[in-house]
């Protein structure tokens, strides 16, 4: 089929076309809805409303949503959604939607509707608490990472993921200049707040701090570990109390182990900082932090577990070493992927504050006062990671120094 954008007027008789959905949604009233809070892409819910059935419709148009045929974007992107959540469903079925119909042509995924879930960054602001999202999320980590990476896979296969995902090249560069770069530097795209321009300012003159950004986004740039999502924020996750769902993965490719893994912990401290100003609630941020020490010590078990589950791989061969140098190798190995994700959250919270897109739980926050003191903590706490990130040396003292 070639590719043609499914306004909202054909959109109804061209998935009941599709067998399988057809069949899935049954005979009945149909009614379709857009969702809007997403920015890339068209996604809309389609319920039968006779028998409920409903399921949700995905697709990439060729430019950027929120702004506009104006800003082209390759509909290339939806090709590395469909691949990464294919793959992410024979992994962590649990863990992702469940895909009823893709058509790669067609830049269109048709999917599970999570309507008992909701959008995690809403939920924090909300301060519902969800005893199981380290649980499933570290096992997310653990599990995409490791079974994406030379520690599991053959040498062919693994240059064959890197086939599949590493043409995702305008989404990468999009992370490089929004994550990496613009947000750092003067430059039209920023959203400054005017109260914090001789900040923005002497942060853009700060040579080390820059430094280190540019090893960060080197290791971003070069470093083929394994399958990242590229985006897990808290926006691209949906859960309740009991579930959670990684969704969104349209910026996959095989990047940096830390990549993610610093990406959710950018958005807990955030949601942490907002919580400071927004509601005091000294009890939830506590869960916070709790939380992301359980993400990251669940992470790093279960990532040791699965490895010593497999002693052959593209990089190792039985016999190579013996077991207690093979030890030491993991340590600095896991050590390496700590530091990584340290300086990764702190990218992903330093350029929040003044780069183009900003977070709901800071940007959100009503009390202009309140807001400006909440970036300026961002900036801090991530200057601070992203300065320190090679000595921070264990979850518990990231936890410290985000107290502090
Ligand atoms: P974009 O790529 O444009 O950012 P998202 O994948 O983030 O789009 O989806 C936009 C919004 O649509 C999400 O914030 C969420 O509210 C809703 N959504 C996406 N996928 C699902 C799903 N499987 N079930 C229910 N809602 C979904
Ligand atoms: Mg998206």
């Amino acid at each position: 089929m070639s590719y043609k954008i499914l306004t909202i007027d054909i959109l109804q008789e061209y998935i009941m076309d599709i067998e399988v959905i057809g069949a899935y949604l049954g005979g009945g009233d149909i009614t379709i809805d857009e969702i809007g809070d997403g920015n890339l892409n068209f996604v809309y819910i389609v319920t039968n409303t006779i028998n409920q059935k409903s399921l949700i419709v995905k697709q990439a148009v060729p430019y950027l949503r929120i702004a506009g045929e104006g800003f082209p974007l390759s509909r290339d992107r939806m090709k590395f959604e469909i691949r990464a959540l294919s793959f992410y469903a024979s992994l962590v079925p649990n863990l992702v939607p469940q895909i009823y119909y893709q058509d790669e042509d067609m830049s269109l995924v048709i999917m599970e509707n999570l309507s008992e879930h909701i959008i995690m960054r809403k939920g924090l602001i909300d301060r519902v608490y969800y005893p199981y999202f380290a649980e499933h999320i570290s096992s997310f980590l653990a599990k995409t990472l490791f079974f994406s990476s030379s520690l599991y896979l053959s040498s062919s296969d693994k240059r064959a993921l890197v086939d599949r995902f590493n043409s995702n090249t305008q989404l990468c560069k999009l992370t490089e200049d929004f994550v990496f770069t613009l947000a750092f530097m003067d430059d039209e795209t920023n959203d400054i707040n005017p109260d914090l321009i001789k900040e923005a300012q002497s942060l853009f003159n700060e040579n080390e701090f820059k430094k280190n950004i540019l090893k960060l986004k080197y290791i971003f740039m070069t470093q083929n570990d394994a399958l990242v999502h590229g985006d897990l924020h808290t926006g691209s996750i949906m859960l309740n109390e009991k579930e959670s769902y990684v969704i969104d993965p349209e910026f996959a490719f095989v990047g940096a182990f830390g990549f993610d893994i610093g990406a959710l912990i950018a958005n807990m401290i955030n949601s942490y900082i907002s919580h400071i100003y927004r509601s005091g609630d000294e009890k939830y941020r506590d869960w916070i932090l709790e939380t992301i020490r359980e993400i990251y010590r669940g992470f790093e078990a279960k990532f040791l577990n699965l490895w010593s589950q497999y002693p052959n791989s593209a990089l190792l061969k039985e016999g190579f070493i013996a077991n207690d140098e093979l030890d030491e190798f993991k340590k600095e190995f896991m050590q390496n992927i700590f530091s990584q994700s340290v300086g990764f959250a702190g990218c992903k919270m330093a350029r929040r504050v003044f780069g183009i897109a900003g977070v709901e739980e800071i940007r959100g926050i009503e009390d202009s006062q309140k807001r400006q003191d909440a970036q300026m903590m961002a900036l801090r706490v991530g200057k601070e990671l992203i300065l320190n990130y090679q000595s921070i040396s264990d979850v518990d003292k990231l936890i410290e120094t985000i107290k502090k």
